[in-house]
């Protein structure tokens, strides 16, 4: 059972970050996506309805939303960390992920090693930022955008030669723009986590954890994963 504070007015508070198709983005001004059809479908199963907030991606993996009380969880494709995890708590995985190479269609480039000085973006705050930090040439420049979108406005102008990002949205921003190709995967390992506040109910990831397998064995997480990534 959720903590009851939760289950008080009915209502499971879920922060998210908006873009990130096809996760969480608006179609027709609704909240819809992957996360949201899981967080809804968690919800309803403790006999709650959620409500979306959207806030700020680098704050919520910080924990601020969650903290300060505005949101009981939070789900934004967000990778379970040891970093993250030491101000907040995650549920168990329910997505895999990895990193990919974006660049110019016609560029040539195949590889992070030819990027040698160099400008390769990124969204701050994110496992793409630490994987390019670590990885990229040393003389390579880092610039990091607020939003994902950035990174596709930033190679189509010419800003960056390269931008790095999940797997798992990538595929979408490369059928919405022909002029950007995929040149290399970087197989990171990556898992998904819903979020919690640190230490601030054991019971309701517990439940939350409980939802999440059920879902995998009752195939309501193979509905939704067809509806978001099935062709
Ligand atoms: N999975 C990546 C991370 O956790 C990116 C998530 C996002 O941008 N919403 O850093």
């Amino acid at each position: 059972a959720p903590a009851p504070e939760v289950v008080a007015d009915g209502v499971l508070t879920v922060c998210t970050s908006l873009p990130y198709r096809p996760f969480e983005f608006r179609q027709e001004g609704e909240v819809v996506g992957f996360d949201i059809d899981l967080a809804r479908e968690v919800a309803s199963r403790l006999d709650l309805e959620a409500k979306f907030v959207n806030t700020d991606f680098d704050g919520l993996a910080a924990g601020t939303p969650l903290n300060d009380g505005t949101c009981d969880v939070g789900v934004a494709g967000m990778t379970i960390t040891g970093d993250r995890a030491r101000v907040l708590d995650f549920t168990s995985p329910y997505f895999n992920a990895a990193q990919s190479l974006v660049v110019g269609a016609s560029s040539g480039v195949t590889s992070l090693d030819e990027l040698s000085g160099r400008k390769i973006a990124v969204q701050e705050g994110t496992t793409a930022e630490l994987y390019v930090t670590d990885n990229a040439p040393a003389d390579a420049e880092i610039v990091t955008v607020e939003k994902p979108f950035e990174i596709v406005a930033a190679l189509r102008d010419g800003q960056v030669a390269a931008g790095v990002y999940d797997n798992t949205v990538v595929g979408g921003v490369v059928e919405r723009n022909p002029e950007i190709a995929v040149a290399a995967e970087f197989d990171t390992g990556e898992q998904y986590g819903m979020v919690l506040k640190k230490d601030g109910s054991v019971e309701l990831v517990r439940s939350i954890n409980a939802i999440l397998a059920d879902l995998r064995s009752d195939g309501g997480y193979d509905a939704i994963y067809e509806k978001w990534f099935g062709s």
